[in-house]
């Protein structure tokens, strides 16, 4: 496995040599970047090219990586059990000529052309949930977070699965959000994505970070304690 800082992040990739006559670059299902040059090409000239193609290389990273399956190893069988934004639901799978979804009151129902898609589609169908609930989360506690302080960047949300935490920020204002929150109620959400709106202002978890985040989330321990509770911890 080769390495390469591109800036905005490192990335790395596996090299194979062929016989092909041009370089290639494809990002596979799993968000891995693999470079298929020419024999004869070296190693700074591929890396050249890999510069050239960063930001395509980072997007479609990105773009793998969050679509990666939310809830992993899991199946997905009928009489299992999703969790969606904090609350339980029976699963169903059934085979269907067309691909659609009933959700009941305490039971999502996938109909699906061949069960084992079913994996794959309930997996699409929570992040597309999750998109869009992050989507006007964000915004909306990133309006009060404003009302409050003077941030010093426009922090930028992304989706991007973590083994051991619910969120990070970087120096930068980059704030990360694990998909497997999608499992978690809005209000957990909404704290997870304050505590991170807070680490803009405050790089520890000291006693002005916490006064901070209560400012804007007055029921953060309850909510801490709450998202423990209802969520399975990461199993990778
Ligand atoms: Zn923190």
């Amino acid at each position: 496995m080769e390495s390469i800082d591109l800036g905005k992040r490192k990335v790395n990739y596996s090299l194979k040599r062929s016989k092909r006559k041009t370089l290639g670059i494809t990002v596979n299902a799993k968000g891995q970047v693999i470079v298929t040059a020419p024999d004869y090409i070296p190693m700074d000239k591929i890396e050249e090219v890999i510069q050239k193609r960063k930001n395509w290389i980072i997007e479609k990273v990105q773009e793998k990586e969050s679509n990666l399956q939310i809830q992993p190893k899991r199946k997905f069988l009928s009489g299992e059990s999703v969790y969606l934004f904090g609350r339980q639901y029976y699963l169903k799978v059934i085979k269907s000529n067309d691909y659609h979804i009933e959700m009941g009151h305490n039971r999502i129902t996938f109909y699906v052309r061949d069960l084992d898609e079913a994996e794959a589609k309930v997996s699409e169908y929570l992040g597309n949930e999750f998109r869009e609930l992050i989507a006007y989360k964000t915004a909306e506690c990133l309006e009060v977070f404003r009302d409050r302080y003077s941030i010093p960047v426009v922090p930028e949300f992304k989706i991007r699965k973590m083994a051991k935490r619910w969120g990070s920020c970087t120096k930068d204002g980059v704030i990360n959000l694990n998909p497997m929150l999608v499992a978690a109620s809005a209000e957990c959400i909404e704290y997870v994505i304050f505590h991170e709106l807070t680490h803009l202002l405050h790089d520890d978890h000291d006693d002005e970070f916490f006064r901070t985040l209560k400012s804007v989330c007055p029921k953060y321990k309850y909510l801490k304690e709450k998202l423990e509770k209802e969520t399975v911890l990461f199993e990778e």
